[in-house]
């Protein structure tokens, strides 16, 4: 039982006890309800307090018990919910820490609730495509007022508990108790023990002086911010039912919309995500207890795009970092960018003054090696040269304490080979950030072949510090994401040759829900990137049908938004993408020197043959062991590449489309002509999937 019962003079106190943060499974549950039980029956119980152990009052449902049958075994929430406001004596929920979700909703039905300062409380099911189902969108409303409880819900956001205290007419909190939360709740049940009737939050009711005109505006919000999610119109139609309905009612309605949410593709996906984030930190063979290196002082050598990029993100955390460069006017370049980019956050209200100078004052600058002797850990990102590489890991292996980990932001070059410039292969670890390093969510960290465990520790542990989303991979060349997302490309190239135009990829693949489509990504990222890696994939593998399409761009100089021109037309100074009549005409010139005559190509088959592409590689880079989890695989995509969010990353899509439809498609896409029929051959794990029927998940 995860649940303690203990008798204080006149009060029974239950306290919730399933680490880490009182999830309120069935073994809680069970806790609860034999406390409540075991309280009627004592005569020399007057009062109940029901608190929380450890680190949280609770943090709502048990994600382990996550679609299991387990979570709906009585009792259930909703009836530990109606065993509390039945009960003859008061119970008083003592609220600290973390107060969320279903523990939220646990509180509001007891008839009092005290609570600690800076306790966070919210209700988060929005964030899991969800809405709250025992309670939440009827109660909170008639505790804080429907727009305060509206916007709760929708935001999905904690509040801190002061804050709530405070509002205006607000019944949710009866008394904020500072110091000793058990000795100031024991003393309030004595207080209310005598209390007759015992207060129900159901019987408040819920107002707005102008309710029709605030829930359209809600509605309009939410259709405009949400279009992908039903959850969060079901949301204001449940506040909205706080108003209209009576409360018995209202709760059969939220249970049947919570019950209908769960099984929604939507929700499901967000679910897998909420999954994938925190698999993503554990590593097989890392386990959590691994001992980590102390890292407190960084340096970053080479001042460029990324170097930039990646010394803010330790800047933004507090830690100092040393960038060194070869020549001064390189380091003041990097300087001044960096600079600007807080001065242009101080500009639009992100940031205070006082605190970019802050972030500014721990940056200092260096053309000496000698300089970095006292980091703790170093970010390599000068010239993605070999050579240049060379050079500068030997370096580091001189200069730089033992202990110290060396890591490299290389893209597409050789780990191991990197490792083996120094005495200390152990030590060295790839970051992998994406650009804008200072924004992009996403660090890939490339574990080598003899990278140490405690560096991988220290690595992900650091990674979370600077609030990316670490996701592991081996070495390989493109890693993870940059490795899938040329196999996407290549289909999008070959897709225009056979037909289409840039635009219509593009929207196709937007309206599939990506951020950005491939087009309109290489004209950002620079069409030339992607030419050096095929003029590399072109000796590799001669005989891989490549489309020509995007060489013949580059060979005409249209890079993308840095030379005004790509695959669309850019004006000075916008990122609006133009279709371009010059880039319609060289498709279709290289089209008749190919004999192609264009096909009508629909929107699916685009989707399709994209993202299947994805799925493919991706599930090659399972075998191989380069990512160790399919899940893994969803979060680079989820973050680095803009993949739907409703739709969890393309593993997971897959799994949603059945992996069964996945490999039939590929074999139609297999009789192409005009692209390669080993492209589409399903990978063996994909293969073997499907035919057992199971899923990636
Ligand atoms: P960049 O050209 O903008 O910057 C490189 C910087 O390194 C320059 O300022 C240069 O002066 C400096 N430099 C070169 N040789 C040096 C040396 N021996 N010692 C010290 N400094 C030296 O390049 P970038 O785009 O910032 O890329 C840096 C690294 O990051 C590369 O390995 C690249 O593959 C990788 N990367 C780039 C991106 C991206 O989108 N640009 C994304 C991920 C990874």
């Amino acid at each position: 039982m995860s649940a303690s019962y203990a008798v204080h003079g006149p009060v029974a106190v239950i306290t919730l006890d399933n680490p880490p943060v009182n999830g309120l499974g069935y073994g809680t549950r069970r806790g609860v309800a034999d406390g409540l039980a075991r309280a009627q029956d004592d005569p020399a119980v007057r009062a109940l307090v029901i608190t929380g152990a450890g680190r949280a009052f609770s943090g709502g449902a048990d994600i382990r018990e996550f679609d299991s049958p387990q979570a709906m075994r009585e009792p259930n929430l909703l009836s530990l919910i109606l065993a509390i406001e039945a009960s003859s004596k008061p119970v008083v929920a003592a609220v600290h820490t973390v107060c969320m979700g279903g523990g939220l909703e646990l509180a509001l039905g007891c008839h009092y609730r005290v609570a600690a300062p800076g306790c966070k409380v919210g209700l988060p099911e929005v964030k899991i495509g969800l809405i709250p189902g025992a309670g939440g969108t009827q109660r909170l409303p008639r505790v804080l007022g429907v727009e305060t409880a509206l916007n709760m819900i929708l935001g999905g956001e904690p509040v801190a508990s002061e804050v709530l205290a405070k509002l205006p007419g607000q019944r949710l909190f009866d008394r904020l108790i500072d110091g000793d939360l058990l000795a100031g709740a024991l003393a309030f049940a004595a207080e209310v023990a005598d209390q007759r009737p015992l207060p129900l939050v159901r019987r408040l009711a819920a107002s707005h002086p102008n309710p029709d005109a605030y829930f359209q505006f809600a509605r309009n919000t939410a259709a405009a911010m949400a279009k992908q999610f039903p959850a969060p119109r079901k949301c204001i139609d449940m506040v909205a039912a706080s108003l209209e309905l009576p409360f018995d009612e209202a709760m059969r309605l939220e249970w049947s919309t919570f019950t209908a949410l769960m099984l929604t593709p939507e929700s499901r996906a967000l679910r897998h995500v909420f999954m994938a984030e925190r698999a993503a930190g554990k590593i097989a063979d890392v386990p959590a207890d691994t001992p980590v290196r102390s890292v407190k002082r960084l340096a970053v050598i080479g001042a460029g795009t990324m170097g930039g990029g990646i010394a803010m993100n330790f800047l933004n955390a507090g830690l100092p970092v040393v960038m060194l460069e070869t020549k001064q006017e390189a380091l003041d370049r990097g300087v001044a960018t960096i600079r600007g980019n807080y001065d242009a956050q101080v500009k639009k209200g992100k940031l205070k003054a006082e605190l970019a100078e802050q972030r500014l004052g721990l940056l200092s600058t260096t053309l000496d090696y000698a300089d970095l002797a006292d980091a703790d850990m170093v970010i390599e990102a000068v010239f993605e040269d070999l050579g240049v590489k060379e050079q500068v890991f030997r370096r580091l292996d001189e200069v730089m304490k033992p202990g110290a980990i060396l890591a490299s932001n290389t893209s597409t070059l050789d780990l191991n080979r990197i490792a083996a410039f120094t005495q200390r292969p152990q030590d060295v670890i790839g970051t992998h950030f994406f650009s804008p390093a200072n924004v992009m969510k996403l660090l890939e960290v490339v574990r080598g072949e003899q990278t140490a465990k405690d560096v991988l520790a220290t690595v992900m542990q650091l990674g979370k510090k600077i609030r990316k989303t670490c996701v592991v991979s081996g070495v390989c060349d493109g890693f993870i994401g940059n490795r899938m997302v040329e196999q996407y490309l290549r289909q999008a190239f070959l897709l225009v040759d056979e037909g289409s135009t840039p635009q219509q990829v593009d929207k196709a693949i937007e309206r599939f829900g990506f951020a950005m489509g491939p087009f309109r990504m290489s004209d950002l990222a620079g069409n030339d990137i992607g030419w050096a890696i095929r003029k590399r994939r072109y000796a590799e593998r001669p005989h891989m049908q490549y489309s020509k399409t995007p060489d013949l761009l580059c060979e005409k100089g249209r890079f993308g938004q840095k030379t005004g021109a790509g695959w669309y037309d850019y004006q000075a100074g916008k990122r609006d993408a133009i279709p371009s009549p010059v880039v319609l005409e060289l498709i279709e010139g290289h089209r008749r020197t190919l004999g192609i005559t264009p096909r009508k190509i629909g929107d699916d088959e685009i989707v399709e043959r994209l993202v299947y592409a994805l799925v493919n590689e991706g599930a090659h880079l399972l075998e191989e062991g380069i990512a160790a989890k399919a899940s893994d695989i969803d979060m680079v995509y989820l973050t680095g590449y803009g993949f739907p969010l409703h739709r969890g990353g393309p593993m997971r899509h897959a799994d949603e489309v059945g992996l069964f439809n996945v490999v039939r498609a590929m074999r139609r896409f297999q009789r192409n002509p005009l692209d390669d029929a080993t492209f589409w051959e399903p990978a063996p794990l994909l293969a073997r999937l499907a035919t057992d029927g199971t899923t990636f998940g």
